[in-house]
């Protein structure tokens, strides 16, 4: 006997099958990593992710990798662990401080300091970013993020040209003004120094230390600064607040001002976020506020972020997830290397901004005196600066006394 075939086709849309087809393609052409920002922070973290074999499109919103110029480029050996490039300046192995109205102290450290071309720099990581298959974007400036359940969405106007991209994660490596930050975290830094730099032809005399100048006549709550770079010398300062100007008026009658080759000056957040994840983002560098508060430092930490998220979202990309909570282990990682100096700088930082030249006069003079010169030559390192802090407190408690007096 016969049997009737009947075959039963389930009764599918149009509109299914192109919502289907949409939602593939959006999978299928989705890159795994947007980064905005193509300074150190992100750019180390780009070629970390490339080098993993991730699809990374780094996005930059100057024509130029490192211009402009906002920094005066003091570094530390360590920075060059993670890059390698040539783009040193100077080297340096001490520090003139000057104390309101005191003669300056000499500190000597037998390692050096380094002084960087930071434009230079930048361009040796972006080198590396793309060298392991980052697809870098210039003249690329990110207009809004968004994240949702399936993907981050990026727009951003290229060479004039509106575009949207959809990524699995975004990350903010924007500097200290993200836009990442603005629309997908809910939050600032509290602490942010205002700075006014200048590229003066000027040959400092000693060659082989920085200068850094305290007190309420050149800042309020943080220092200036200058920096030998052989014929050309870096000199600045930041201040909590405004009114850069005019500390820096009072600071460059210490030099002669005449040959000015350049002036530049951002803001450098000094506190981090309480949380630097979120759904499908995170904040390294600036845009997180990772910077050393005592220095106004963003260099190595930013670098050092990068190379925890890295980590985290490797993890993530394995996980297939990439959850707020799951990302959350991203601050776990940066904090447990650089979390506590952060924490213990910030205070630090807090208690200095507080004190009066009269108060700094006291400490000057505890701290010229010949055997705590030899503790903060012995332990002084700019990346770690509350190791010193504690050290010369631990030994000389009576300078306590001074900063509350
Ligand atoms: C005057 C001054 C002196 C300093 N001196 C030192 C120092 O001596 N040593 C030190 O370690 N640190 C110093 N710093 C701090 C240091 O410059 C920063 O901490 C460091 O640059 C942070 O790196 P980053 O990659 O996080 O951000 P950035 O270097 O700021 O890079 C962010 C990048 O994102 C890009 N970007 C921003 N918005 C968008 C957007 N919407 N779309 C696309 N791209 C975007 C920017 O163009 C930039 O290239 C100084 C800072 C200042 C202002």
């Amino acid at each position: 006997m016969k049997t009737q075939e009947r075959v039963i086709f389930p009764s599918i849309s149009i509109s299914t099958v192109l919502k289907t087809f949409k939602e593939v393609y959006t999978v299928w052409s989705m890159k795994d990593a947007i980064v905005v920002g193509a300074g150190p922070a992100g750019s180390y973290l780009s070629h970390l992710l490339s080098k993993k074999g991730f699809d990374v499109l780094n996005l930059e919103e100057h024509p130029e990798v490192g211009r402009p110029v906002d920094c005066t480029g003091v570094v530390t050996r360590r920075v060059f662990d993670y890059v390698k490039s040539g783009s040193i300046a100077n080297r340096v192995k001490g520090a003139n401080v000057f104390f309101p109205g005191e003669e300056p102290f000499h500190i000597e450290k037998s390692e050096e300091t380094i002084i960087i071309y930071r434009d230079a720099f930048d361009k040796d990581v972006s080198s590396m970013a793309v060298d392991s298959g980052s697809d870098l974007h210039m003249n690329a400036r990110v207009t809004s993020v968004s994240t949702g359940r399936e993907y981050a969405e990026v727009t951003f106007r290229e060479n004039g040209n509106l575009k949207t991209e959809k990524a699995k994660v975004v990350i903010g490596a924007d500097g200290a003004n993200s836009i990442v930050r603005k629309e997908v975290f809910n939050e600032k830094p509290r602490r942010v120094i205002s700075t006014y730099q200048v590229d003066s032809a000027f040959r400092m005399d000693d060659q082989d230390s920085v200068s850094v100048y305290l007190g309420s006549e050149v800042s309020k709550g943080f220092f200036a600064w200058a920096v030998p770079t052989g014929n050309i010398s870096r000199i600045g300062v930041g201040t909590l607040g405004s009114g850069t100007r005019s500390y820096y008026e009072a600071l460059s009658r210490h030099f002669p001002m005449d040959a000015v080759l350049g002036i530049n000056g951002a803001p450098i957040p000094i506190s981090y976020l309480k949380k630097t994840y979120a759904n499908r983002s995170l904040l390294v560098g600036d845009a997180g506020g990772i910077v050393k508060p005592l220095t106004g430092g963003g260099i190595y930490t930013g670098i050092v972020s990068a190379k925890h998220a890295a980590r985290a979202l490797t993890e993530a990309f394995e996980a297939s997830d990439f959850s707020s909570e799951f990302l959350s282990r991203y601050q776990k990682y940066w904090k447990d290397e650089i979390g506590r100096e952060l924490w213990m700088d910030g205070i630090v930082q807090r208690m200095f901004a507080r004190l009066s030249d009269k108060s700094l006069r006291a400490i000057y003079r505890v701290l010229s005196s010949p055997h705590v010169l030899d503790t903060i030559n012995n332990v002084g390192d700019i990346d770690y600066p509350s190791r010193l802090v504690i050290s010369v407190i631990a030994r000389h408690p009576s300078i306590l006394f001074n900063m509350f007096s």
